[in-house]
């Protein structure tokens, strides 16, 4: 099945509903990071989340960054998505690996431990919106969920796993964001959050083989659900050589002077795909010259 979401809502609009299914995307991701289960799980859960967050977006430019800046040693977590389906990401140290946690998971609480989650939205204003909250059990999720509630002051159920099979493959992968919008009635609250007691793990359902659309039927059960639409998504980067120049021309004029009197040429790889870019001691010139 291609990766895609599907956007829904329910209860007469009192409910707006998401559901991701993206296997290929976050294998794509350990390809280009040689991720470790534990990794491609904490880089999955913030890309599956990413994703439906971008969709929520309106406007056809505007970009969405999450940062999941802890003290545990996956080193930080940036995944970064449109509002079209395209999203991509890295982890700090994509080699990262532990003891399975007290549910016998991967312990991606643990992995990403203690910090802050910062959202970054760029709507094409002057300024991005940016938000920065405490993580409260960093696996991901749960803190969506927070990020939900306190900084956009819409009660969310975020859900998001990521299987990962004894061959290191993507087994399963995906989740779900329901937002009750404010017009939402106590029943419709009540009928949802009864839905909801009966999920208890979002792998466990696509273990089952349920898909996105009988994920929300479940979810959204006598709440007359409405699919509206589906996206692709996929993980695709759009560095390009032009972009690394960029970067190195934004540090500072020493830095650069250091690397031209080094007389060697530079390999500068891409955060997010780990392609290699090479800039020649010309080009390294040229740059400082256009400071
Ligand atoms: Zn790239």
């Amino acid at each position: 099945m291609k990766d895609h979401i599907l956007r829904a809502s329910a209860a007469d609009n009192e409910i707006r509903a998401f559901a991701i299914s993206g296997k290929n995307l976050i294998e794509k991701a350990k390809g280009y990071h040689n991720l470790t289960p534990l990794a491609s799980a904490a880089l999955g859960r913030s890309l599956l989340g990413a994703s439906m967050m971008g969709v929520m977006m309106k406007g056809e430019d505007d970009r969405l960054t999450l940062i999941f800046k802890g003290d545990g040693p996956i080193n930080g977590v940036t995944v970064c998505a449109d509002s079209k389906g395209i999203v991509k990401g890295y982890v700090g140290n994509p080699y990262v690996n532990m003891e399975l946690n007290y549910l016998n998971k991967l312990d991606v609480g643990g992995a990403i431990g203690y910090g802050t989650l910062t959202v970054i939205k760029d709507l094409g204003l002057k300024e991005p919106y940016t938000s920065t909250i405490n993580l409260t059990t960093s696996e991901v999720a749960e803190d969506l969920t927070y990020y939900f509630a306190t900084s956009e002051q819409t009660p969310s159920a975020v859900a998001l796993g990521v299987l990962v099979d004894t061959d290191c493959s993507i087994k399963q992968a995906g989740g779900f964001i329901i937002q009750l919008m404010p017009n939402a009635s106590e029943k419709t609250i009540d009928i949802l959050e009864e839905n909801l007691k009966n999920i208890t793990s979002i792998t466990a359902l696509l273990e089952e083989g349920l898909t996105t659309k009988d994920i929300l039927n479940k979810v959204l059960e006598n709440l007359n659900p409405v699919i509206l639409d589906t996206i692709n998504v996929d993980f695709v980067c759009d560095c390009s050589k032009e972009r690394i120049e960029n970067a190195i021309a934004a540090i500072g004029k020493n830095d650069l002077e250091e690397m031209i009197n080094e007389n060697k040429e530079v390999e500068v790889s891409c955060h997010f795909c780990n392609k290699k870019y090479t800039l020649s001691v010309d080009e390294l010139k040229n740059l400082l010259n256009n400071k």
